[in-house]
Formats: C-alpha cells, structure tokens, sequence
C-alpha cells in the first residue's frame, strides 16, 4: 500500500458522498486507474452504498448496511495502523 493509496482511503466516504472538491476527485479518479487494490475498494464500497441508496430503507438488508459498516472500519483500521497517531 502506497501514501496514495492511504489518502485515497481515507477520502473514500466523502468521495462516495460527492462531497469533495473536484480537484480532489480528478486526483483520486486518476489514482484508481492506475491502482487495481483502491479500485476493487472502492468498487465494492460503492456498490454496496449505491444498494443503500436506491432501495427503500426497509429494503435494505440489515446484514448489508453492517458489512459496509465494518468494511469501512477496517479500512480505517488498516490506515491507523500504518500511521503514528
Ligand atoms: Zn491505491
């Protein structure tokens, strides 16, 4: 995993959100061409929020919204680990 990679990461939420500049997208879009890990990521991240989105919130698997949670821990998890602090 590159410092890219852990900045990706960590904008993934916003990112999926559409709350970042688009700048910063641009950045992160170019990333993912180019890094196969960040794009199944996010991938999987992506669909799993866009499944969240469109289905009514009773629709909505309680089993999916929790593997999404507890996919993002780890990720963030993962970056805390390889950072100090
Ligand atoms: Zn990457």
């Amino acid at each position: 995993m590159t410092p890219r990679c852990r900045e990706l990461l960590k904008r993934c939420s916003a990112y999926l959100e559409g709350d970042l500049e688009k700048a910063c997208c641009a950045e992160m879009e170019q990333h993912l061409k180019e890094c196969a890990r960040c794009r199944a990521m996010l991938v999987e991240v992506k669909w799993t929020i866009e499944a969240c989105r469109h289905a009514a919130p009773s629709e909505v698997p309680p089993e999916v919204s929790a593997a999404m949670r507890t996919r993002l821990r780890e990720e963030r998890e993962a970056i805390k680990a390889t950072q100090p602090g």
